[in-house]
C-alpha cells in the first residue's frame, strides 16, 4: 500500500502555488489546510485539459534561469501540454529510471538499444539518462529504419531493447523472418508506453528470446520510468518517495476500495518546474495488496489495464480493449493483433471485430463463429468477426489504436 507523506504534500502545494495555474485552481486552500490524508483527499483534480489551456509556459513555477529543458506530450489533437524540467527534475527523472533498470536486473555491463523516439517526446531521452547513469552503454537508435536497427542489434550485441510493444513486435516479426535470431544477442526487453496483451507479450518474449518488463510513466509526470515490474509477476513497483498515487472512481472520483480497478492519480512530491497535484493519468489499474516476494518495499499497482477514456459502450456492453485481448488470447489460430470497428448502421451500432491468423478457407470461417461465440460468452455482444491474414492490420512505431469508434 502506497504510503502518504504529508509533509511532502504540503511543501508540493505551497511550492504549486507560485503559478499562476495552482494559484487559481487552489484558490483559498493553503498547504496548512491540509492536516491529514482526507483532506488532500478533498482537493480538485488536475486534468490534462487543464495543462492544456495553461499551453504554452502556464504550469512553469520557477524562474527561468532555473529551466534547462521542455518537453511535450503527444498529443494527437488539440493544444499540446509543455512540461518545464529543472536540473533537478532532470536528475530526479534520471535516478528513478535507473532504478528500473536495475529493478529488471540491467548493470553497466548491458549495452542497451533505445528505439523509442527523442526530442519533445520524453521516451527516447528518458531511456538514456537512466542507461548513462547506470553506467551502461546506451544505442541511441531512435525510432524506424528496421534494416540498420537489425544491423546495429547484430553487431553491437545490444542486450536490452527498449522499445513500445508494438515496435517490439515489429522488430521480433523481421528477425524471425530474415532468420537471424542466432545472431542477437538480446536478454531483457523494457517496453513502455502502452497496455498490451498477454499474447503479444508472448510473441515478442518467444520470437526474440527475452524476458520482459513493463516500464510505466506519462509525460506530464517527468516521463517513462516511474515505475516498472521486477520480473516476480506483472504487477509494477512505484517510486512512492518521488510521487504520491490514488486510485478513484473515474466516474465519482471517489477513492476505490483497496484492490479495486480505477484510474490512476499522482501528485509529485519534488518536482521543480511543473509539480502536479492530484493529476488524472485516465489510466486504469488496481493497487496490489501486500508485499512483493522480491522484497522490495515499494508499493505495486497491476499492469496498465486501459485507459478509462477508451472504454467503450456498444448496445448496453462496456468493452475494455483489454478484456478483449484476453479473450482472444485464449482462442487457438487466433495472432495477437486486432482491431475494432464501431459504426451505426439503420439506427444500430455494429462492432466488427478484426483480428489476424494463418488459417484459411474453411478452417477460417470456423474461426470467426468461434471468435464471435466466445465475444458474445464474454463480453455480451456478438460482434462480426472478420479473419485477415497474418500482418495484414497495421503496426506502428508509437501507439497502436484498436478501437475505431465511428459512431459520432
Ligand atoms: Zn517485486
Amino acid at each position: 500500500m502506497v504510503s502518504f507523506n504529508l509533509e511532502a504534500v504540503q511543501n508540493a502545494i505551497t511550492h504549486a502555488k507560485n503559478s499562476e495555474f495552482y494559484k487559481n485552481k487552489l484558490n483559498g486552500i493553503e498547504s496548512a489546510d491540509i492536516k491529514r490524508k482526507e483532506d488532500f483527499e478533498k482537493l480538485p483534480f488536475t486534468d490534462k485539459e487543464d495543462l492544456r489551456s495553461a499551453y504554452p509556459l502556464g504550469l512553469q513555477v520557477v524562474g527561468d534561469e532555473k529551466i534547462v529543458r521542455i518537453h511535450s506530450s503527444s498529443g494527437t489533437t488539440g493544444t499540446p501540454v509543455i512540461i518545464p524540467y529543472t536540473q533537478k527534475d532532470v536528475n530526479d527523472w534520471a535516478v528513478m529510471f535507473r532504478r528500473c533498470y536495475e529493478t529488471a536486473g540491467i548493470t553497466n555491463l548491458d549495452r542497451i538499444h533505445i528505439t523509442p523516439g527523442y526530442g519533445l517526446w520524453t521516451a527516447g531521452i528518458g531511456f538514456q539518462l537512466g542507461a548513462e547513469l547506470l553506467g551502461a552503454m546506451s544505442i541511441p537508435m531512435g525510432p524506424g529504419n528496421t534494416d540498420k536497427q537489425i544491423k546495429m542489434m547484430i553487431d553491437l550485441k545490444s542486450t536490452v531493447l527498449c522499445a513500445t510493444s508494438s515496435y517490439a513486435l515489429l522488430l521480433a516479426e523481421e528477425i524471425t523472418k530474415r532468420g537471424v535470431k542466432d545472431k542477437i544477442c538480446l536478454k531483457r526487453g523494457v517496453i513502455g508506453s502502452e497496455r498490451w496483451g498477454e499474447k503479444m507479450r508472448g510473441r515478442i518474449a518467444n520470437e526474440l528470446g527475452v524476458s520482459l518488463f513493463d516500464i510505466y510513466g506519462l509525460t506530464e509526470i517527468y516521463g517513462p520510468g516511474i515505475g516498472i515490474n521486477c520480473g516476480h509477476d506483472s504487477a509494477m513497483h512505484m517510486w512512492s518517495d518521488f510521487f504520491y498515487y490514488e486510485i478513484i472512481d473515474p466516474k465519482t472520483g471517489e477513492i476505490q476500495p483497496e484492490g479495486e480497478v480505477g484510474e490512476l492519480v499522482i501528485t509529485t512530491y519534488h518536482k521543480e518546474g511543473a509539480p502536479l497535484i492530484r493529476y488524472r493519468t485516465h489510466d486504469l489499474t488496481r493497487e496490489i495488496p501486500g508485499k512483493c516476494a522480491c522484497g522490495s518495499a515499494f508499493p505495486r499497482i497491476d499492469a496498465i489495464i486501459g485507459r478509462s477514456d477508451d472504454m467503450v459502450k456498444v448496445r448496453g456492453a462496456m468493452i475494455y480493449p483489454s478484456r478483449v485481448d484476453e479473450l482472444l488470447a485464449k482462442i487457438d489460430g487466433v495472432s495477437s493483433e486486432y482491431q475494432i470497428m464501431i459504426d451505426h448502421v439503420s439506427g444500430r451500432d455494429i462492432l466488427t471485430l478484426f483480428f489476424e491468423t494463418g488459417l484459411k478457407d474453411e478452417a477460417l470461417k470456423t474461426l470467426e463463429k468461434t471468435v464471435e461465440a466466445e465475444f458474445k460468452q464474454t463480453i455480451g455482444l456478438t460482434p462480426k468477426a472478420k479473419a485477415v491474414a497474418v500482418g495484414e492490420l497495421p503496426r506502428s512505431e508509437k501507439k497502436s489504436t484498436r478501437v475505431f469508434d465511428n459512431r459520432y
